[in-house]
């Protein structure tokens, strides 16, 4: 089998807003409501969950954008 002539071109985002299939839509990753999307793959043994926004979020809250951005974690309660 041929590769495929499509050219493999890697955009600084790994995933594609239309990762989002739900309705209505979910925040967008530059959206101040982003965590608010679904969860698509939750590793909660490892401490994080992808949205379908494709924002990397964190269980201390610390999200990583899909621009790579980093969203330092908030503290809910005084420790
Ligand atoms: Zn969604």
């Amino acid at each position: 089998m041929p590769p495929s002539t499509t050219p493999t071109t890697v955009p600084t985002e790994l995933l594609p807003d239309s990762l989002c299939t739900h309705t209505p839509r979910c925040p967008s990753a530059s959206s101040p409501a982003a965590e608010a999307a679904r969860v698509v793959v939750g590793h909660p043994e490892q401490g994080w969950s992808l949205l379908c926004n494709g924002v990397l979020l964190f269980e201390d809250t610390g999200e990583l954008l899909p621009d790579g951005r980093i969203i330092a974690p908030r503290r809910l309660t005084e420790v």
